[in-house]
């Protein structure tokens, strides 16, 4: 049986391992099944899922690296990101930005608007120049320049991306910083810190009243040795530490500040691609939208109201990126940038009712969801909220005239 990271979405499907192009094209012709093509399952979504079959990407045989030039490269579409940053880092190239992991396939990444943060940085798809893709008619096309807003973000129902030529820039080393910090005074002066930082992002702790930022700047500094990740260790002690709460709350409290006093502050220098990612081991299930920046505090406000009051037993930090505006027509940052709330439960625990009461925070604030995140936006939603759907729809209509790659789930919201 197939699941995703989380666990939260599983298929009984038979999972196809295509090698070429040409295997693709014989699925294609030789069954009527619906296919859907997966990355590394790190979507909380169902894209993946639902009748017919999962196509695994990752034993199509090419090249890392297919070609590059300073400040482009053409890469293979299935190969997962840290391959990639390596491969490119080889050739003094680098991603502009990465977000917290880099396992990701770069088509599943790029087909959901995985982001990181930075003001002046776009997510991952507005960087993508050009694309080969095996469409539903079975032929293997080169994506044009009037198509390629469609393509950037199409979570799989275009047809199945071989190849993505992209942006890239020169190698360079970043210094991180991690510290400590009153919540009160992150959300007075996060404003003020995305100005500042190339890439600033901080996490509320929640029932403590602090939090954690990070910032990321270029710097010309020697690499350095990496700190021990401590992130893992302190999610383990939340999680301890949150069966206190209702027996005993004092001792819960002192737990939390004690924790957050041992921190202490980090930094230290790497490659921008080994510090921007870090490893997450902990399951959790995750909703994550997209808000203008004018309206962020007060949605942080509300959401941390609700933690205190009715969700009291969510301890899972909440973290907080902005990302630049792009012109992909389905991209949630689409005409201007996003700052993103990302609200997350331990994957044993129920998120139903903390994330049915942030989502209608969310969509009062004017959100638009993270595609591979929880969600239960509908098809008079997506009309509201993206303007160019229509065009996305006719650019499926002529990549996928007989529905392909679209199943029963992403019908209901992609079908016209
Ligand atoms: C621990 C964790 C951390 C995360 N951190 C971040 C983060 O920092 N920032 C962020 O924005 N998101 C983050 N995400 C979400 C994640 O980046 C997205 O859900 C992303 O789409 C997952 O990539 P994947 O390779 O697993 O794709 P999958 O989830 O497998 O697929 C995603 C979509 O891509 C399509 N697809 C895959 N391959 C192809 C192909 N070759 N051709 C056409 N379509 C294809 C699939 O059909 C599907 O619609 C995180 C998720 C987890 C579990």
């Amino acid at each position: 049986m197939w699941k995703n990271w989380s666990g939260n979405q599983t298929a009984e499907a038979p999972v196809a391992q295509p090698r070429s192009a040409e295997q693709l094209q014989a699925l294609l012709r030789d069954t009527g099944d619906v296919l859907r093509p997966v990355g590394a399952g790190h979507s909380f979504t169902p894209l993946v899922t639902g009748h017919g079959q999962i196509l695994r990407l990752d034993q199509i045989d090419k090249p890392v690296v297919i070609s590059s030039d300073p400040g482009r490269a053409r890469v293979n579409a299935n190969a997962r990101l840290h391959q990639l940053s390596a491969a490119l880092g080889a050739q003094g190239q680098a991603f502009r930005n990465l977000g917290d992991i880099n396992v990701q396939s770069l088509a599943g990444a790029m087909s959901t608007a995985t982001h990181g943060t930075g003001r002046e940085l776009p997510c991952l798809a507005a960087e993508m120049t050009g694309a080969q893709l095996l469409s539903g008619t079975g032929e293997v096309i080169e994506i044009t320049k009037e198509d390629l807003p469609g393509m950037q973000v199409s979570l799989g129902l275009l047809g199945v991306l071989l190849e993505i030529e992209l942006n890239t820039v020169p190698a360079f080393n970043l210094r991180r910083r991690v510290g400590v910090r009153p919540v009160e005074e992150m959300l007075s002066r996060m404003h003020e810190k995305w100005a500042e930082h190339r890439c600033y992002e901080f996490f509320i702790l929640p029932h403590s009243a602090k939090g954690v930022q990070v910032t990321h700047d270029v710097t010309d500094d020697a690499v350095g040795k990496a700190p021990i990740d401590l992130d893992a260790l302190g999610l383990q002690m939340m999680k301890l530490f949150s069966a206190l709460r209702h027996v005993h709350p004092k001792l819960h409290k002192a737990a939390l500040a004690l924790m957050l006093k041992l921190q202490g502050e980090e930094s230290f220098v790497g490659e921008s691609w080994r510090v921007l990612s870090t490893t997450r081991n902990m399951r959790f299930n995750e909703m994550e939208y997209h808000l203008p920046p004018s309206e962020v505090e007060a949605v942080l406000r509300e959401i941390t109201g609700l933690v205190a009051t009715r969700h009291t037993e969510v301890w899972f930090p909440i973290e907080i990126r902005q990302t630049a505006g792009d012109t992909a027509w389905l991209s949630p940052f689409q005409n201007g940038p996003r700052v993103s709330v990302a609200v997350h439960m331990h994957a044993g625990q129920d998120h139903s009712g903390f994330f049915r009461d942030c989502e209608a925070v969310f969509r009062s604030a004017g959100g638009r969801p993270h595609w591979g995140k929880l969600h239960s936006l509908q098809r008079r939603d997506l009309e509201e909220l993206y303007p160019d759907l229509g065009k996305f729809d006719a650019l499926r209509a002529r990549l996928d005239p007989q529905d392909r790659f679209l199943s029963p789930a992403l019908a209901k919201l992609f079908r016209p």
